[in-house]
């Protein structure tokens, strides 16, 4: 399993593998990873970890990626 940092408060977290395995999720809750390849319309791709993912707008922008930060363990939000 491959760890990284978060594109978007730094945390460090591991990819169970990438884009192609979202859709394994289930069997094990996708414990095997703690991060998820985030892509934008305009073709660039950030890993986020699950937290940040959830502070996250529902129609994300890099600059919202920009803004993320880390709060606690589990817990992210977009800075002011
Ligand atoms: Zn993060």
């Amino acid at each position: 399993m491959a760890t990284d940092s978060c594109d978007g408060c730094g945390r460090s977290v591991s990819l169970a593998g990438g884009i192609a395995n979202i859709w394994t999720f289930g069997e094990d809750d996708g414990s095997d990873g703690t991060a998820m390849t985030l892509e934008f319309e305009d073709g660039t791709s950030h890993l986020l970890c699950y937290p940040c993912i959830g502070a996250l707008p529902d129609d994300p922008t890099a600059a919202d990626v920009d803004r993320l930060e880390q709060v606690d363990e589990e817990t992210s939000r977009l800075a002011e």
